[in-house]
């Protein structure tokens, strides 16, 4: 036997038998039965077995040619145990001559298996997804060949493209068909809100149904074809791409779009039998494999970078765009590696819901999923392999679930949780006119933060009286280049248009830091939160920040303009900004353009030192609000962006609340409007807080306002002032549980 040995023509003749069967009318079991016998009689060994997952740990002998039958659909054992547990779990080849006394070995009684020696397994994978184990046995005590491992590598490889197929459906719960049980996904909560619908796949997976084929040359010189027009795609588009960035991911692909070894890999793979489709395919599990292993951040990068190109070359070959004719849900929930924010603006609010396997909160696709209160969950491990188009599936945003063909049971409750989200709506429908004032007579008044066109609506929506807070980045985030000043004169006249009179606070360009423009060299700091960014951008370049006041001017067209600058830590960078300011006005006088009838300047305080600015800083500036996720970041030295932190610190901290108080105190002292526009203002509770401590106004997510205001109108702050005080003289470290006890009480 070991002088069998498997050829490259032995390799192609059990292929093209695997392909045979199959084309044959037969159940799923009698496939896999003939899949083990083939393999055992060509690789010359004793046995051959199927193992497939039965659920995500475990493993069931589902075919087996050698060991006793009866074990087959009983011998079953968990992700790691023994050698075939071990095999799926490392997603690598066991290969011994001596089983028995192999690491992790265990003897499975039922299966007769004792007398067998050798051993080799190898995972059953298919891009990056573990399906099960392929294990060929034999007497005789021999390691393996490195031929033998790789053509039963290959047999595994189209066992996994057959059972994508649905080749093996039929009988027994292993071999149910794919794609379709229910799966749970835990994901992290990108977006709140729960939404059900459809799965709309951003890039559908390309089908490979051609696994195996007879001539190689033809295959050999389909390949070539097909890389040399994925070589003209990728110099075509590094030939237009400006951003530096983008065109890095270019000069990668390019690399390997031209590399020697991937090419030679593939066509080594058609020599032994395989379409130009699956020898591209083995080659991107293998990729995707390693993916999944890799920590370091650059190899997964251009692992990356390999799977990327590995879909344009298969879209190449089978001829399959991005157009698959299918037709987009009228409820889709869109389901995606990953996704920019320019591609989720195109989908826009038809998107019910967003699902992504990869992303992460801070992203520029959350920021404008947040913006277009669209229910979003990221980190999805394995949704866009396992989710097919048309799938029924619902996405719990506030705790980060996905329920991809949800049972009857997770529906019905899902939905009640829907019906309870949609009477608090219309609750706070029916208060969306009424203005905040809380049981004690004190008035708050609630804005909301926006930064696309598509957040105006809102402002009538929502019952915001104002927009607190416009973050212009978003528009410079969206673009591939820095957009043109008429651009933001037109979009700036339009925000204003649709506000109708109300007030929105234009915060000037707040970039570096989590916020990178994707056409301005990146710096590479050692702390970018707290390095070159905001104003300091703004003030050390000037142009862009002229530009944009230019631009704020002309689209206010005379009517009355409020701007504020981000990131003011000390107070001559504030008098540097309301120098270019009045350099602006003068100079649209000089041209002859309108001015505002009114123009308010205001700076946010977002970092503590600001607090302590000369009385003088307090007269001069028109109005401050406070960045409350930049300030609290900095008071308690804990990363905004750091899962591991960012939640560590309370911000109904005495310490915290004690200093937003001095603030307050301080703005009431010298006349100066104040407002707190950090995400916690959205936050009932933490909105209360503010309140009570004396912050009037707070601006926050428009989806916020409703339940806000639905809350403070049935409490006395001024009574809830006074528990907040006795909780910091009692010595609590936060105030909560006092709150929350007083709270209770009300009910
Ligand atoms: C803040 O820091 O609280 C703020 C509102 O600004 P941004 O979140 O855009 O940094
Ligand atoms: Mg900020």
């Amino acid at each position: 036997m070991p002088d069998r040995g498997v050829g490259e023509s032995e390799s192609r003749k059990l292929l093209r038998r695997l392909r045979d069967t199959m084309a044959e009318e037969a159940a799923g079991q009698a496939r896999l039965d003939k899949i083990t016998h083939l393999t055992a009689d060509s690789m010359g060994t004793e046995v051959c077995s199927i193992y497939l997952f039965r659920d995500e740990v475990t493993l069931e002998l589902c075919a087996t040619e050698g060991l006793k039958e009866a074990a087959v659909h009983q011998t079953r054992m968990k992700l790691g145990e023994g050698l075939v547990g071990r095999v799926a779990k490392a997603g690598k080849v066991v290969n011994t001559a001596d089983a028995p006394a192999a690491r992790g070995f265990r003897y499975m009684p039922e299966t007769g298996e004792e007398i067998y020696s050798s051993f080799l397994g190898v995972p059953i994978q298919r891009l990056g997804e573990k399906l099960g184990v392929l294990v060929v046995q034999s007497r005789t005590a021999r390691e393996f060949t490195s031929d033998e491992v790789y053509a039963l590598e290959v047999v595994a490889m189209v066992l996994a493209e057959m059972a994508e197929l649905g080749a093996f459906v039929g009988e027994g719960a292993a071999l149910a068909a794919r794609h379709t049980e229910p799966r749970l996904m835990r994901g992290t909560m990108g977006q709140e809100g729960a939404a059900e619908g459809h799965v709309w796949l951003h890039e559908p997976r390309v089908v490979v149904t051609n696994l195996v084929a007879d001539d190689p040359t033809k295959e050999r010189a389909r390949l070539e074809e097909a890389v040399q027009s994925l070589q003209v795609s990728v110099d075509d588009l590094l030939a237009s791409a400006v951003d530096p960035e983008q065109r890095a991911v270019l000069e990668a692909y390019r690399m390997f779009a031209a590399s020697k070894g991937w090419m030679r890999r593939m066509e080594e793979d058609i020599d032994r039998g395989l379409s130009a489709e699956s020898a591209v395919e083995k080659q991107q599990s293998l990729a995707r494999a390693r993916l999944a292993q890799a920590p370091d951040p650059y190899l997964r990068e251009r692992l990356q970078d390999l799977d990327d190109l590995s879909n344009r070359l298969l879209r190449i070959l089978t001829g399959q765009g991005n157009e698959t004719g299918a037709e987009m849900p009228a409820d889709p929930i869109l389901v995606a590696r990953n996704i920019g924010p320019g591609e989720l603006l195109e989908y826009g609010r038809a998107l019910k819901g967003i699902v992504l396997e990869e992303g992460s909160v801070g992203s520029h696709a959350a920021i404008v999923a947040r913006a277009l209160a669209i229910p979003l969950v990221i980190h999805a491990g394995g949704v866009t392999t396992e989710a097919l188009n048309g799938d029924h599936i619902m996405v719990d945003g506030d705790q980060g679930l996905v329920h991809l063909r949800p049972d009857d049971t997770v529906v019905g409750a899902f939905r009640d949780k829907m019906a309870m989200q949609a009477k608090a709506l219309e609750r706070y429908a029916s208060i969306r006119d009424t203005p905040c004032v809380a049981a004690c007579g004190t008035r708050v008044h609630l804005n909301m933060n926006a930064g696309l066109m598509a957040d105006l609506p809102s402002l009538e929506g929502s019952g915001a009286e104002g927009v607190g807070l416009f973050r212009t980045e978003l528009q410079f985030l969206v673009r591939n280049q820095m957009p043109k000043r008429t651009e933001l004169a037109a979009l700036y006249a339009r925000v204003l248009d649709a506000a109708k009179g109300k007030r929105v606070n234009f915060r000037t360009l707040d970039i570096g830091s989590d916020k990178v423009l994707p056409y301005m060299k990146p710096n590479d700091e050692p702390n970018p939160a707290l390095g070159w960014r905001a104003i300091r951008v703004g003030l050390d370049r000037p142009g862009v920040m002229r530009m944009q006041l230019q631009a704020l001017l002309r689209a206010a067209d005379g009517r009355p303009l409020t701007v504020m600058f981000p990131f003011i830590a000390q107070f001559d960078e504030f008098r540097a900004g309301r120098a270019e300011m009045d350099k602006a006005i003068a100079r649209e006088r000089r041209l002859g353009h309108p001015i505002p009838e009114h123009i308010e300047v205001g700076a946010m305080l977002e970092t503590p030192s600001l607090a302590y600015a000369p009385r003088k800083f307090f007269e001069e500036v028109d109005f401050l609000s406070i960045g409350g996720n930049d300030l609290k970041q900095f008071f308690f030295a804990a990363d905004r962006e750091n899962e591991r932190v960012r939640r560590r610190y309370d911000t109904l901290n005495t310490s915290f609340l004690t200093f937003v108080e001095g603030i307050v105190t301080r703005c009431r002292e010298i006349g100066t409007p104040l407002s707190f526009c950090g995400e916690d203002a959205g936050r009932p509770i933490e909105a209360l807080c503010l309140a009570a401590i004396g912050v009037e106004t707070l601006s926050m997510r428009p989806a916020s306002i409703g339940p806000v205001k639905h809350l403070m109108m049935r409490v006395d702050l001024k009574a809830l002032k006074s528990v907040i005080d006795d909780a910091r003289d009692g010595g609590a470290q936060s105030v909560r549980p006092a709150v929350m006890e007083h709270l209770r009480e009300l009910d």
